[in-house]
C-alpha cells in the first residue's frame, strides 16, 4: 500500500458520515433550544494556555499533548481540550461585557498522544458545553440535565451518571495532605507511577488502572468527608435540583477527573456498553480556571463529549445512511443526455438522483441502483418515451408504474420529499 494515515488518526468514512452528523445536528439542536451558542477556537494554541489552565502535574500536559516548535520559534500545542481555548476566547473578546453569562458550545477534533487502542485515539472528536459566569449550584444542575437530555435523545441507554464534589481552593489542599498521608504508609504498593503522583497529585491515583494501585486507595480517605461547609452546601444543592429536575445519579467519590481545574462538582456518565474506556462524558466546575489563565476571577462549568465512544454506542437499527431516491435508468448506447438533464432538474429540487456516466448495460444499471439502494428506479425505455412516458419502479415492493413525463418532477417530488 502506498501512503497511509497516522497511527491513531482515522478517517470517517462516507457510510459511517450519517451518524456523525445525525449526532452533531442533534447536539445543535438540543443545546440551542437550552440557549447555548456555537463558538469556533483555533486548533493551535499557545502551548502555556493548556500548561497553565489544564495543570503541569495532569497526564494531559505531562504526557499527551502534541507539542512543537513553530518556525518562529514558539511553542504551540494542537489543542488536546476545547475548555481552556473557550476560555481563552471569553476573555480576549471581553464576552463579559456584553452579557456576564456565557453559554457556549463546540464541536470539533481534539489531539491526545495517547496509545492507540478501541475508544481511544490521537486525534478524536468532542461536542463541548461550557456556561461561564455563574457560580449557582442550579447551572450545575441545568448542564447536566441538558447533557442527559441530549444522550437520550440520540437514543443512548443503560447510562449511569455519577457524581463527586473535589471541593474548592480552599479545602482542597486538606485533602490532598489527608490523602497523601494515608497514602504514603501505603507507598510499597504503588507504582512507578504512581509513587511519583503521590508527590505531584495524589488525586490522580485514583485514574490509576494497575491493581495493586486500586487496592491501596480502596479503602482511603473520601474528598467529600473533607470538604469545606460552603462546599457541602453547594453539593446539596445540586444534589437538590437535580432530584427536582428527575435525575437519577449515583455518588462516587472515587471519580476525581484528570484535570487540575475542576472544583466543586464533578460528573461522568458511564455506558455499561462500552468495556474499560467506559466514560461516554466527562465535566465539572471549574471555578479557577479563568484565574490560571487571565486576571478575571469567573466562575465555569461545562463537559465534553468523546464522539467516537458515542457513535460506538448508537442504536444498531437507526437508519442513518442517506439513501439515494432515485436512479435513471437508460437502456440506450453511451450516456443519456436525457438522463444528464433530468437529473440535474431533480438535483435542484432536492431529489438525490444518479444515473449511468458509461453506457452500461440496462442490465448492469439495475444492478447498481440496487446496490445504492435507491428507493426508485426511474426507467427512461425508448417505446415509453415514444408515448411522453416513462417507467417508474418502486425498489422497496418492486411495483411499476407508468408516469407521464411532463410531471415527473411533481411527480417524485411527491413521492418522495413528501415521506
Ligand atoms: P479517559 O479517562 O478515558 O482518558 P479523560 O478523562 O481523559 O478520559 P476528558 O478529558 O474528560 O477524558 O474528555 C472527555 C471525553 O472525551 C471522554 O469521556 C472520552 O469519551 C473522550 N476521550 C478522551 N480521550 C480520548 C481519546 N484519546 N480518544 C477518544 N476519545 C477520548
Ligand atoms: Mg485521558
Amino acid at each position: 500500500m502506498g501512503i497511509t494515515a497516522i497511527r491513531g488518526f482515522n478517517d470517517i468514512l462516507p457510510s459511517e458520515i450519517g451518524k456523525w452528523q445525525f449526532v452533531e445536528k442533534t447536539a445543535r439542536e438540543v443545546f440551542e433550544g437550552f440557549g447555548f451558542s456555537e463558538i469556533r477556537i483555533p486548533i493551535l494554541e499557545r502551548t502555556e494556555l493548556f500548561a497553565r489552565g489544564i495543570g503541569e502535574a495532569t497526564d494531559i500536559v505531562e504526557k499527551e499533548m502534541y507539542t512543537f516548535i513553530d518556525k518562529g520559534g514558539s511553542s504551540l500545542t494542537l489543542r488536546p481540550e476545547a475548555t481552556a481555548s473557550m476560555a481563552r476566547a471569553y476573555l480576549e473578546h471581553q464576552l463579559y461585557t456584553f452579557d456576564p453569562v456565557a453559554k457556549l458550545y463546540c464541536i470539533g477534533p481534539m489531539f491526545r498522544y495517547e496509545r492507540p487502542q478501541k475508544g481511544r485515539y490521537r486525534q478524536f472528536y468532542q461536542i463541548d458545553a461550557e456556561v461561564f459566569g455563574v457560580g449557582n449550584p442550579v447551572v450545575d444542575a441545568e448542564v447536566i440535565l441538558m447533557l442527559i437530555h441530549f444522550l437520550g435523545k440520540v437514543g443512548l441507554e443503560k447510562l449511569e451518571l455519577q457524581i463527586n464534589s473535589l471541593g474548592c481552593r480552599d479545602c482542597r489542599p486538606r485533602y490532598r495532605e489527608g490523602l497523601k498521608n494515608y497514602l504514603t504508609k501505603k507507598s510499597f504498593q504503588l507504582c512507578e507511577d504512581c509513587q511519583r503522583r503521590l508527590q505531584t497529585n495524589p488525586l490522580r491515583i485514583f485514574d490509576c488502572k494497575v491493581q495493586t494501585c486500586q487496592e491501596a486507595i480502596a479503602d482511603a480517605p473520601r474528598v467529600t468527608d473533607f470538604i469545606c461547609a460552603e462546599c457541602q452546601s453547594h453539593f446539596g444543592k445540586v444534589k437538590e435540583y437535580l432530584s427536582v429536575a428527575g435525575l437519577n445519579y449515583v455518588l462516587n467519590p472515587k471519580m476525581v477527573r484528570g484535570l487540575d481545574y475542576y472544583t466543586r462538582t464533578a460528573f461522568e456518565v458511564v455506558s455499561y456498553d462500552l468495556g474499560a474506556q467506559n466514560a461516554v462524558t466527562g465535566g465539572g466546575r471549574y471555578d479557577n480556571l479563568f484565574q490560571e489563565i487571565g486576571e478575571l476571577d469567573v466562575p465555569g462549568i461545562g463537559f465534553a463529549i468523546g464522539m467516537e465512544r458515542l457513535i460506538s454506542l448508537l442504536p444498531k437499527d437507526k437508519k442513518l445512511e442517506q439513501q439515494l431516491h432515485l436512479f435513471i435508468a437508460t437502456p440506450g448506447k453511451g450516456m443519456d443526455e436525457k438522463a444528464y438533464r433530468l437529473a440535474n432538474q431533480f438535483h435542484l429540487e432536492g431529489i438525490r438522483a444518479e444515473f449511468d456516466y458509461e453506457g452500461k448495460s440496462l442490465k448492469s444499471q439495475m444492478r447498481r441502483a440496487d446496490k445504492l439502494k435507491a428507493r426508485y428506479v426511474l426507467i427512461l425505455g425508448e417505446e415509453e418515451l415514444k408515448k411522453g412516458r416513462a417507467v417508474l419502479r418502486n425498489m422497496w415492493n418492486q411495483s411499476q408504474e407508468e408516469i407521464p413525463i411532463d410531471n415527473l418532477i411533481d411527480v417524485l417530488k411527491r413521492k418522495i420529499l413528501n415521506n
